[in-house]
């Protein structure tokens, strides 16, 4: 049950420039604070966590969001995080390889890279403190969603000295697939069917495997009946790992223990990965399951509010597309809500978050739809499905197929279309 809310009693003060409360500093929220800062927007970032590094949230940038990232400004801070840039390829469907490739920078607009998330956010929040409009507020959690006259006015910020409100001229929503602002909006929502979890778990590079010098880390993917697994060469040199299981299967395994889960990955993978499983079984490190979601609301945002990002769409773990679609929205939105800002009405302002969902919910939606493809064909245990499992590897390597999936999946490394930063 909500707290009765003190916007309504009129027992909250008003503050005529009051600034944009941002609640969350994950990457949406936090590239879109810099770049309203930037700007002279005034803004308040607030984020429950002290530490990034609590939460795993995820680290593959696509194409696409190094390139939001460059339009930021933001390249050499990239390229001084510790990141890893995998340069190959494999594909494995019943235990054999089927495709073995380099990443075609022109085809798919760039490389990929594994960025280290808190490593990026720090630096996001470093950059924005250079900016006098912009104030960060860390550990502080945004418990609800305050109202005056109908419109969110504010939000009731939980820290260390206690329950504190805070007046916003706007609030964003950038608060991830858990949000606390999407709830008290009571915006409604769009929710999937996702048939899987993810167990994710790291574990220590061997010190004689291949694809652990410089240059030479990689991204594999095992594919069988009812699992598929995803191994990459992190920014640490780690092997980062994401196993998708049936939806619901994950307490079954955790009844069986740690030792046991692993020898079942180990099961799944080639034997050199199979032999690093087993060796370092006692150093995984991180190991947790993500209950996988795919929704989107059905507005963005409502009078004095917006939402973005995770919390406007959760995206499923499909094609690594969360971080990159949310850098776009943050590009979007800055174009948007800065000239808005700077001289608009409320009226004005509520314009401009409708500009930005109609400008960004193609995409998003598209996205969303091709997301639930792969694990139809790669977790079904129907007929067509394991029939077209056992085609891959005999149509993979023609070019005319690569081709049609280029046409098909180019959208999760190019976008549908170019977004400019023009603020
Ligand atoms: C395990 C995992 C792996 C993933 N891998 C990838 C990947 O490789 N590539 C990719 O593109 N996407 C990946 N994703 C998805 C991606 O992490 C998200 O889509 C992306 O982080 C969304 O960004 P966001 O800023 O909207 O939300 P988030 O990154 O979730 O950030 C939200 C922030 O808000 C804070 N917050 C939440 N509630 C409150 C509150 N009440 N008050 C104050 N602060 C609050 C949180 O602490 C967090 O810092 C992965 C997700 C997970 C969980």
């Amino acid at each position: 049950m909500a707290a009765a809310n003190p916007l309504e009693s009129g027992e909250f003060g008003t503050s005529p420039d009051a600034p944009v409360i941002i609640v969350g500093a994950g990457p949406v929220g936090a590239s879109l604070a810099l770049l309203l800062a930037r700007r002279g927007i005034r803004v308040l970032l607030l984020e429950r966590q002290r530490d990034f590094a609590r939460e795993f949230r995820g680290e593959i940038v696509l194409p696409t969001g190094r390139d939001a990232l460059q339009q930021m400004g933001l390249a050499d801070l990239v390229n001084g995080l510790p990141r890893s840039e995998p340069s190959r390829f494999r594909l494995y469907i019943e235990h054999k390889l089927v495709l073995d490739t380099g990443f075609n920078a022109e085809l798919i607009g760039g490389t990929p890279a594994a960025i280290s998330q808190p490593a990026l956010l720090e630096g996001l929040i470093a950059e924005s403190k250079k900016h006098p409009h912009f104030e960060f507020r860390r550990g502080a959690s945004v418990k609800q969603v305050l109202r005056e006259g109908g419109r969110a006015a504010g939000v009731r910020v939980r820290d260390e000295d206690g329950d504190q409100q805070l007046r916003g001229r706007l609030v964003i929503g950038a608060d991830g697939r858990s949000s606390v602002v999407r709830r008290d909006s009571g915006i409604r929502i769009h929710a999937d069917a996702v048939p899987m979890d993810i167990v994710w778990c790291k574990f220590p590079p061997l010190p004689d495997a291949p694809g652990h010098a410089p240059g030479t880390a990689w991204v594999r993917a095992y594919v069988g009946g009812g699992h598929m697994l995803i191994a990459y060469v992190s920014h640490d040199d780690q092997v980062q790992v994401g196993w998708i299981i049936y939806k619901g299967t994950f307490g079954e395994l955790r009844r069986r223990g740690l030792r046991e889960w692993i020898e079942e990955m180990a099961n799944h993978v080639s034997p050199d990965l199979a032999a690093q499983f087993r060796r370092y079984a006692d150093q995984v490190s991180h190991p947790f399951l993500l209950d996988t979601a795919s929704d989107r609301v059905l507005s963005w945002s409502a009078p004095g509010l917006l939402l973005l990002g995770d919390a406007a769409h959760t995206m499923s773990p499909v094609g690594g597309q969360g971080i990159n679609v949310g850098l776009r929205d943050a590009l979007v939105a800055a174009n948007h809500l800065v000239p808005a800002l700077r001289t608009g009405t409320d009226h004005e302002i509520e314009a401009a978050c409708r500009a930005i969902e109609a400008e960004r919910v193609g995409e998003i939606t598209q996205v969303q739809r091709l997301q639930a493809l792969p694990p139809k064909v790669i977790l079904s245990t129907a007929w067509w499905a394991k029939s077209l499992r056992s085609l891959v590897p005999y149509l993979i390597n023609r070019s005319f197929v690569q081709q049609e999936a280029l046409k098909r999946f180019g959208i999760f490394f190019l976008g549908d279309q170019p977004v400019r930063l023009e603020v």
